[in-house]
């Protein structure tokens, strides 16, 4: 009776403002058509009479003028919703869409947008929605995550800068796949899903993000204009991360900053910048759609962006191929956060400061469900100096591969890699982030 149940269309109708929402998990999914008026999925469009399939998502279908849309599927929750946020969320949009207006005719800064706010608030959605009203008016922001912990455009762990130009896909969402832009995404490899286990390093890399960014800016005027959506940490602006979330403000020269959810917090930050005229601080209110998620969930999220990042997803799926590699032929280094014990030193001779350094790493079996970040940056034959490491730290990576096995007798380690071809003789790097295939 179930599966009859499941197979048969349900129609649902919103009238203007309402919003439908729905949870599917990742085993299962439903597929949503719409049949009459105009929708939105977090500021995408849904097109009349497309069926699309959704997967592991907790989303809400939203209109603004009302619609009918029919669902085959079983949701885990579904119900429909008359108060959210939308509009709030719109004329943040058009705020911003103003900044960007106003460079064009009379010059002035691009928007520099920030989020933040405690945990499920709804941070990575309204910039979802943000980037999806700024791509309806014919822009191409830049994407900023420098959350480690979900992974957006490609797994977690990473700092990543992603040119936006298209709507966000519906189906699914911003994944790792490189469709969801005519460019790659500028990645960096941090390796731990929390900024605050490596602090050092973790600022290190969003100096070098924020440079690349710069550059980027400053080359191409389109994407300037289009200005920068980032997303943040959850802990980012929590009191003991203060320092930090001033630092990234002057970073990327951040000019709004968005708090979602968290009146004290608003506050602080106006109090903070209220002599500050360059830096408008914006509060919104948080959906009552958003999910709280534990961490158990979060894990089973987190576990997913890698695997989506080898497998593909439901709509692409991806074929990885395994590649057995002599210990002689790979170059792994770990970045650690040195301690310089500058008081040891006779006095008057300074020491430069080493923040991070890399160390070699040996294969062993304790790389076994490692994933290792291949790096841009030809293997030398020469010891490494600081101004190496330095390069190999703040490289663009090329790609991932997962350790599945190491054959300590054999001296062979076995490698899952998305894609066919060589492992080049490149330098890969190795954090704390390990994935076990299920
Ligand atoms: P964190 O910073 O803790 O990672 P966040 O503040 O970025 O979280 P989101 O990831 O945006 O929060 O939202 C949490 C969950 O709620 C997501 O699964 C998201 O898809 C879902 N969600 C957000 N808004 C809605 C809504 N209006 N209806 C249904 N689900 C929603």
């Amino acid at each position: 009776e179930d599966i009859e149940e499941e197979s048969k269309w349900k129609e649902w109708e919103l009238k203007k403002f309402q919003e439908f929402r729905f949870e599917i998990d990742f085993t299962s999914s439903v597929i949503i058509k719409l049949t009459k008026g105009t929708a939105e999925i977090f500021g995408a469009e849904l097109a009349i009479g497309i069926e699309y399939e959704i997967r592991g998502q907790k989303v809400a279908v939203f209109t603004w003028h009302g619609c009918t849309f029919e669902i085959k599927g079983k949701c885990d929750v579904e119900y429909i919703a008359d108060e959210t946020p939308m509009m709030s969320y719109l004329n943040t949009h058009m705020a911003i869409e103003q900044m960007r207006c106003k460079i064009e005719k009379e010059g002035g800064n691009e928007p520099r947008v920030m989020i933040v706010g405690p945990p499920d608030v709804g941070k990575t959605t309204l910039s979802k929605i943000l980037i999806n009203y700024a791509v309806k008016h014919g822009r191409t922001p830049l994407f900023v995550d420098i959350n480690p912990s979900e992974g957006t455009v490609t797994i977690p762990s990473t700092l990543t800068a992603t040119v936006i130009d298209k709507p966000i896909d519906i189906e699914e969402q911003l994944s790792v796949l490189p469709a969801k832009s005519s460019m790659a995404p500028l990645t960096y490899f941090f390796g731990y899903l929390q900024s605050a286990n490596k602090l050092k390093l973790y600022n290190k890399l969003l100096d070098k993000l924020s440079e690349t960014i710069q550059k980027k800016m400053d080359k191409d005027s389109v994407v300037r204009y289009s200005g920068l959506i980032i997303s943040t940490p959850n802990d980012l602006s929590n009191n003991s991360n203060w320092d930090m979330f001033t630092s990234v403000i002057e970073k990327f020269r951040v000019n709004v900053v968005i708090v979602v959810g968290h009146e004290r917090l608003y506050s602080d930050i106006n109090k903070f910048y209220q002599d500050n005229n360059e830096i408008a601080v914006v509060k919104l209110t948080k959906s009552g759609g958003v999910v709280n998620r534990d961490s158990s969930y979060r894990r089973i999220i987190q576990n997913y962006k890698i695997k989506e990042y080898f497998y593909g997803t439901h709509k692409c799926e991806l074929a990885p191929y395994s590649v057995i590699v002599s210990f002689s032929d790979i170059y792994i280094r770990t970045i650690e956060q040195g301690i310089a014990p500058s008081s040891a030193l006779p006095i008057g001779m300074e020491r430069k400061v080493q923040e991070t350094r890399l160390v070699n790493v040996e294969p062993s079996e304790d790389l076994v469900n490692s994933i290792l970040a291949l790096t841009n940056v030809d293997v030398k034959e020469t010891e490494n100096d600081d101004e190496e490491d330095d390069i190999l730290i703040g490289t663009k990576l090329l790609g991932f591969v997962h350790v599945t096995n190491v054959d300590v007798e054999k001296k062979k380690i076995t490698l899952l890699c998305p894609c066919h071809g060589r492992i080049p003789k490149k330098y890969m790097l190795l954090a704390d982030l390990k994935w076990i295939e299920t």
